[in-house]
């Protein structure tokens, strides 16, 4: 699917941004490291050769060695070596004349480092003047460094592996629920479009029709103009059911809450349908007792006309539609059962989807299979209710519409 696609895409996307963050943190902090680590040997080993070259200077000559990894070299006013104290393997031949400024550098002298001190020195009292290179063998410390800096890249290899691993089946896990609203929502707009074209191609036979023969009268086509009616009525019906469940998705529909007594307003909105039941020889029941919640009312009535219309839609003459209305602890129980053609056991757990119709029904009455999603949304995302449907004793089907409501058989008892 284009969709599934474009999601594996962007799982890919968000997998190698974070990772590319995580290398980028990881790398700087190695760099920090580094940096710390040889800011921190360089000027341990700075200090021993400043140290030393104040001895050196204080004894008017390299009598005093107090470091065995210190060496010394001394050159005359003309820049000549004539005093070396450094072990025989060393090769400083490859040093070039000291300069004139003092400088610390780092060199490496036939594979031995070492940290190097030049100065030009100057007698007070003689005014003669010699050079000096004070070096510091620092293979040591470089060893250390290299050693940390290959521990440091073997655990950032091994967690970029792990990172690499949890973060993709994080994105796994983050995107199911994406995932799955989009197939929902691919479902959706097929099974809409599905429900749209068939009164569309009924509306554009009939109108072909009517074109065909322009000089017959309204009169002589009201049959087809009826069928276009009905079709529009259909679609509109359609519509706005779509409508109604889109802006619901969206959040769009903020409910207004208002207390009210759920068995006064179903005597209200129940009587077109007693006296509709009364001419089609059905037996149309409302009992109970009050009881109060605190509900959107146009809403709650919404999903009982939705009840009530399918009662009707899908009950024959003789059958028997009763309406319950019952307080149970904190739970206002609506009850709609009916004694018409019933639904399959495996209907029983689809019927709140988007668009399915029972095969029962579908040669009984029209439909588009949407009511029953709009209630469900409307009692348990918006009111945090429950709805459910069962087989009716002795035949048919029973709705049940669990609301919250305030427990006061409870709070009675209490006081
Ligand atoms: P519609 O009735 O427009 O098809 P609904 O969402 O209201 O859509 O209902 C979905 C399906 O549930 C119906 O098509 C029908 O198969 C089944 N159904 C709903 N109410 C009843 C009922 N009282 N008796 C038998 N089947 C029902």
């Amino acid at each position: 699917m284009k969709g599934n696609k474009l999601l594996n895409r962007q799982q890919n996307k968000f997998l190698l941004y974070n990772i590319s963050a995580i290398l980028a943190l990881f790398l700087l902090l190695g760099l920090i490291v580094v940096v710390a680590i040889e800011t921190f040997f360089y000027d341990e080993a700075d200090k021993v050769l400043l140290s030393s070259q104040d001895s050196l200077l204080s004894n008017k000559g390299p009598a005093v060695k107090f470091n065995p990894r210190v060496s010394y070299l001394l050159y005359d006013e003309e820049k000549v070596l004539f005093y070396a104290d450094i072990p025989d393997f060393v090769n400083y031949s490859g040093l070039a004349a000291p300069e004139d400024q003092q400088r610390i550098y780092n060199r490496n002298l036939d594979g031995f480092n070492y940290r190097i001190l030049e100065f030009k020195f100057v007698e007070n009292n003689s005014g003669t003047e010699f050079y000096g290179r004070i070096l510091i063998n620092i293979d040591g410390e470089i060893g250390l460094r290299n050693t940390i800096v290959t521990i440091y890249f073997t655990v950032l290899g091994a967690v970029i592996i792990l990172m690499l691993v949890t973060s993709y089946l994080l994105s796994i896990v983050t995107m199911r629920p994406v995932k799955k609203a989009m197939e929902a929502q691919a479902l959706f707009v097929s099974d809409a479009s599905h429900e749209l074209r068939t009164p569309l191609t009924v509306l554009h036979s009939r109108l072909e029709q009517m074109l065909a023969h322009p000089d017959k009268k309204i009169i002589d086509k009201s049959e087809e103009i009826s069928d276009c009616l009905s079709e529009v009525m259909r679609l509109t019906k359609l519509t706005d059911s779509l409508l109604t469940l889109s802006k619901s998705d969206a959040d769009k529909l903020l409910p207004e809450m208002s207390e009210f007594d759920v068995l006064e307003a179903i005597n209200k909105v129940a009587l077109p349908y007693a006296e509709t039941a009364a001419t089609q020889k059905k037996e149309f029941i409302i009992n109970g007792s009050p009881c109060i919640i605190t509900a959107d009312r146009k809403k709650i009535m919404q999903v009982l006309i939705i009840l009530l219309d399918n009662a009707l839609k899908y009950t024959d003459s003789g059958d028997k539609i009763k309406i319950t209305v019952l307080q149970i602890k904190n739970k206002c129980a609506i009850t709609v059962a009916d004694t018409g053609i019933g639904i399959s056991e495996d209907g029983l757990t689809k019927i709140f989807q988007r668009f399915y119709r029972d095969d029962a029904s579908r040669g009984k009455a029209e439909g588009n299979g949407l009511g029953l999603a709009i209630a469900k949304q409307i009692i348990e995302e918006e009111h945090k209710g429950s709805i459910y449907a069962r087989i009716n004793t002795p035949k048919g089907t029973k709705f049940t519409v669990l609301l919250p409501c305030e427990d006061k058989t409870g709070a009675q008892n209490k006081t």
